[in-house]
């Protein structure tokens, strides 16, 4: 006989978590089931930014051509290995077919709502179990430009932030060293975002946990190879460490959820997009405010102990090396703000990335009590908490707080 929950969840990132948090609040019976949660995911070594600002999708004009011109540049930001695997082909035709003005008119008010109603909701989190020292901070982002190209990008993006009510400042150099005196970078000006945020990402997974168990949610440690007899009452889900059954499934393993999903006989278009960081313990941070720099495309997060530097968007499959002069951007970021600390070890995660840069929420076509919460993308820790929400809705069959259209799991 297998254990019976109400909802088993598939992968213990920042998407998984939060919709068990979500789901053992609405009273289920919750079992995640994780192969190795604080090693592979992409949760855990991340930039911790609560982003508002990134209400423009990856998939924008200009991207592929970018990608063109970098693809001979070691250091660039942005790398797509050409490859002819067919799954890798389609999500690229799919990704090109969206870099249009349209789409990204089109997105940007469905990311601006999503993400202002996760910010709040990582309030109400923080408020109701008591995470004091989870780092959420609410600093807002600096957007910082040198090149006349960076300040070009910064300007349009404010343009269309501020059309989309979002509480932006211009910034000239002289006003953005006097709003982040620690700077080091050169810089010709700003664009600060007000309502970015930021979390220490561990620390808030840790917390999350804490809260599940106390609750009564079990934790496994175990990889899902496949799914057994299912109705549209009970999944069977087989895994390493035995077969577990669920009223309900949720597949938040984010770039490994196509695997999950074909398991089922469906296909979810996510491809796996690299990015590096690199962690400097310091007892406090010098920089107070989060910062983009839009020539590098490099981050940098005070967070409680420790400052993180992050970059890099690789699509080259699931590959794991570590390329250390696409890296050498961020580690030189990382060597000017942290002079003489000790040398620390680059981490690479993958990131769910959906060809449209707008998430998978909702049931599989063919299985309505399994569930789909993936392809985050560069936003997995800003949307994590309303991914959570919007999914206990959908599994309690309430109506959803927002309309779920743009997130059909079958949409491509
Ligand atoms: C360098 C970098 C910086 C980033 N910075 C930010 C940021 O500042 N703000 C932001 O919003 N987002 C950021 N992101 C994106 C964000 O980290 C991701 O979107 C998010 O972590 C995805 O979460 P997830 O839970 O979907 O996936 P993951 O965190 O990858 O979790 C998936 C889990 O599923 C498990 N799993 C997979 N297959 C199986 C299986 N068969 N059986 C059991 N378990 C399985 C894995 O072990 C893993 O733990 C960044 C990403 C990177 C790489």
């Amino acid at each position: 006989m297998s254990e019976k929950y109400d909802v088993l969840v598939v992968g213990g990132g920042v998407i998984g978590m939060s919709c068990a948090y979500y789901l053992q609040k609405a009273g289920s019976r919750v079992l995640i089931v994780d192969r190795g949660r604080f090693s592979e995911a992409a949760s855990t070594g991340n930039a911790g930014m609560i982003v508002p600002s990134h209400i423009v999708p990856l998939s924008a004009p200009g991207v592929i051509s970018k990608g063109i011109k970098w693809l001979m540049n070691p250091e660039s930001p942005l790398y797509i290995k050409p490859s002819a695997n067919p799954k890798f082909m389609r999500w690229l035709w799919l990704f090109q077919k969206h870099c249009t003005a349209d789409h990204v008119a089109y997105s940007v008010p469905i990311l601006r709502d999503l993400s202002l109603m996760s910010l709040s909701l990582y309030e109400n989190i923080c408020a109701e179990s008591g995470f004091e020292d989870v780092g959420l901070a609410h600093d807002g982002l600096l957007m910082l430009h040198r090149s006349d190209y960076a300040r070009q990008d910064n300007l349009e993006l404010a343009d269309l932030a501020e059309a989309a009510g979002l509480d932006i400042e211009r910034l000239n150099r002289d006003e953005t060293l006097a709003l982040e005196p620690a700077l080091k970078t050169d810089i010709t000006g700003s664009v600060y975002f007000r309502q970015d945020a930021s979390i220490h990402p561990e620390r808030f997974l840790r917390a999350l946990e804490k809260v599940l168990l106390d609750g009564g949610a079990k934790i496994v440690d175990g990889a899902v190879k496949g799914f057994g007899t299912s109705s549209p009452q009970s999944v069977e889900v087989n895994t390493t460490v035995g077969k577990f059954t669920a009223n309900h499934v949720v597949l938040a393993s984010g770039a490994w959820t196509p695997e999950m999903a074909s398991k089922l006989g469906q296909s979810i278009s996510v491809q796996p997009a690299k990015g590096y960081s690199i962690t400097v313990p310091v007892s406090k941070p010098s920089l107070r405010i989060p910062c983009i720099l839009a020539d590098e495309k490099v981050t940098i997060t005070p967070m409680p102990g420790c400052i993180r530097f992050g970059g890099t968007l690789a699509l080259q499959g699931f590959d794991a090396s570590i390329d250390e002069r696409r890296a050498s951007p961020i580690r030189r970021q990382a060597e000017a703000y942290t002079q003489g600390a000790e040398k620390v070890s680059t981490w690479a995660g993958f990131r769910p990335a959906s060809p449209d840069g707008l998430p998978f929420i909702g049931a599989l076509e063919n299985h309505p009590n399994v569930f789909v919460a993936t392809g985050h993308g560069m936003m997995g820790v800003t949307l994590g908490p309303v991914t959570g929400k919007l999914i206990a809705e959908l599994v309690s069959g309430q109506k959803p707080s927002q309309n779920m259209a743009p997130f059909d799991a079958d949409r491509h």
